[in-house]
Protein backbone atom coordinates (compact mmCIF):
# COMPACT_ATOMS: atom_id res chain seq x y z
CA UNK A 1 0.00 0.00 0.00
CA UNK A 2 1.35 3.23 -1.35
CA UNK A 3 0.95 5.75 1.41
CA UNK A 4 3.49 8.82 0.40
CA UNK A 5 3.63 10.71 -2.96
CA UNK A 6 6.85 12.12 -4.24
CA UNK A 7 6.72 16.07 -4.39
CA UNK A 8 9.14 16.29 -7.00
CA UNK A 9 7.54 13.14 -9.70
CA UNK A 10 4.16 12.62 -8.39
CA UNK A 11 5.23 8.41 -7.85
CA UNK A 12 3.45 7.10 -5.06
CA UNK A 13 5.74 4.57 -2.67
CA UNK A 14 5.86 3.55 0.73
CA UNK A 15 8.21 5.04 3.65
CA UNK A 16 7.30 4.79 7.15
CA UNK A 17 10.28 6.53 9.32
CA UNK A 18 9.16 4.26 12.08
CA UNK A 19 8.11 0.95 10.80
CA UNK A 20 11.55 -1.68 10.84
CA UNK A 21 11.24 -2.51 7.34
CA UNK A 22 12.18 0.94 6.43
CA UNK A 23 14.53 2.07 9.11
CA UNK A 24 17.68 1.68 7.46
CA UNK A 25 16.06 3.95 4.70
CA UNK A 26 17.27 7.90 4.34
CA UNK A 27 14.86 10.12 5.82
CA UNK A 28 14.66 12.03 3.45
CA UNK A 29 12.26 9.44 2.05
CA UNK A 30 9.35 11.41 4.11
CA UNK A 31 9.35 13.87 0.89
CA UNK A 32 10.76 11.78 -2.29
CA UNK A 33 10.67 8.45 -3.20
CA UNK A 34 14.22 8.18 -4.66
CA UNK A 35 17.80 9.81 -4.94
CA UNK A 36 17.27 11.77 -8.15
CA UNK A 37 14.05 13.08 -7.03
CA UNK A 38 15.11 14.26 -3.74
CA UNK A 39 18.80 15.35 -5.50
CA UNK A 40 17.08 17.57 -8.43
CA UNK A 41 14.60 19.53 -5.84
CA UNK A 42 17.87 20.27 -3.48
CA UNK A 43 19.56 21.82 -6.26
CA UNK A 44 16.87 23.05 -7.75
CA UNK A 45 16.03 24.90 -4.33
CA UNK A 46 19.60 25.73 -4.30
CA UNK A 47 19.29 27.56 -7.37
CA UNK A 48 16.10 29.52 -6.75
CA UNK A 49 17.98 30.65 -3.33
CA UNK A 50 20.89 31.19 -5.54
CA UNK A 51 23.51 29.36 -3.81
CA UNK A 52 23.73 27.41 -7.32
CA UNK A 53 24.27 27.61 -10.56
CA UNK A 54 22.10 26.31 -13.83
CA UNK A 55 25.14 24.17 -14.49
CA UNK A 56 24.57 22.53 -11.04
CA UNK A 57 21.41 21.80 -11.71
CA UNK A 58 22.38 20.32 -15.65
CA UNK A 59 25.04 18.31 -13.52
CA UNK A 60 22.49 16.80 -11.68
CA UNK A 61 20.21 15.96 -14.60
CA UNK A 62 22.79 14.25 -16.24
CA UNK A 63 23.98 12.77 -13.60
CA UNK A 64 20.70 10.87 -13.64
CA UNK A 65 20.08 11.20 -17.03
CA UNK A 66 17.13 13.13 -16.61
CA UNK A 67 16.31 14.40 -20.12
CA UNK A 68 12.33 14.49 -19.68
CA UNK A 69 10.84 16.83 -17.43
CA UNK A 70 7.16 16.30 -18.18
CA UNK A 71 6.61 13.73 -15.49
CA UNK A 72 7.55 16.69 -12.95
CA UNK A 73 5.23 18.50 -14.15
CA UNK A 74 4.10 22.35 -13.56
CA UNK A 75 6.56 25.03 -12.59
CA UNK A 76 9.73 22.68 -11.81
CA UNK A 77 9.06 21.74 -15.27
CA UNK A 78 9.01 24.91 -16.45
CA UNK A 79 12.02 25.49 -14.52
CA UNK A 80 14.03 22.38 -15.97
CA UNK A 81 13.71 23.40 -19.27
CA UNK A 82 14.06 27.34 -18.96
CA UNK A 83 17.52 26.58 -17.03
CA UNK A 84 18.51 23.82 -19.24
CA UNK A 85 17.97 26.09 -22.16
CA UNK A 86 19.75 29.02 -20.53
CA UNK A 87 23.24 26.58 -20.13
CA UNK A 88 23.06 26.09 -23.71
CA UNK A 89 22.64 29.76 -23.99
CA UNK A 90 25.31 30.68 -22.01
CA UNK A 91 28.13 28.79 -23.79
CA UNK A 92 27.59 30.33 -26.82
CA UNK A 93 26.87 33.93 -25.05
CA UNK A 94 30.35 34.05 -23.31
CA UNK A 95 32.41 32.72 -26.22
CA UNK A 96 31.06 36.33 -27.80
CA UNK A 97 30.62 38.92 -24.46
CA UNK A 98 32.59 39.68 -21.76
CA UNK A 99 31.11 38.92 -17.96
CA UNK A 100 29.95 42.45 -18.14
CA UNK A 101 27.55 42.17 -20.36
CA UNK A 102 25.81 39.09 -19.08
CA UNK A 103 25.68 40.20 -15.94
CA UNK A 104 23.32 43.14 -17.07
CA UNK A 105 21.66 40.61 -19.28
CA UNK A 106 20.80 38.62 -16.23
CA UNK A 107 19.12 42.18 -14.25
CA UNK A 108 17.16 43.24 -17.52
CA UNK A 109 15.91 39.70 -17.22
CA UNK A 110 14.94 39.73 -13.84
CA UNK A 111 13.12 42.78 -14.09
CA UNK A 112 11.48 41.81 -17.29
CA UNK A 113 10.23 38.89 -14.88
CA UNK A 114 9.42 41.55 -12.10
CA UNK A 115 6.96 43.29 -14.72
CA UNK A 116 5.66 40.18 -16.00
CA UNK A 117 4.33 39.26 -12.83
CA UNK A 118 3.07 42.48 -11.65
CA UNK A 119 1.07 43.50 -15.15
CA UNK A 120 -0.88 40.23 -15.97
CA UNK A 121 -2.96 41.59 -18.53
CA UNK A 122 -0.30 43.09 -20.44
CA UNK A 123 1.03 40.38 -20.64
CA UNK A 124 -1.99 38.37 -21.58
CA UNK A 125 -2.58 41.49 -23.81
CA UNK A 126 0.61 40.68 -25.70
CA UNK A 127 -0.46 37.06 -26.28
CA UNK A 128 -3.66 37.97 -28.06
CA UNK A 129 -1.86 40.49 -30.02
CA UNK A 130 1.05 37.15 -31.35
CA UNK A 131 -2.09 35.23 -31.41
CA UNK A 132 -3.41 37.45 -34.24
ZN1 LIG B 1 10.04 11.05 -7.30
Amino acid sequence: MANRVCVLCGAKYDYCPNCDADKGKPIWMTCWDKAECHDIWAVLSGYNSHDKTAKDVVDVLNKYNVTDFTKYGGQIEADLKAIVKEVKGTKTAKAKSSKNVATSKEKTDEVVKENIKDKKIVNSDLKTNIGA
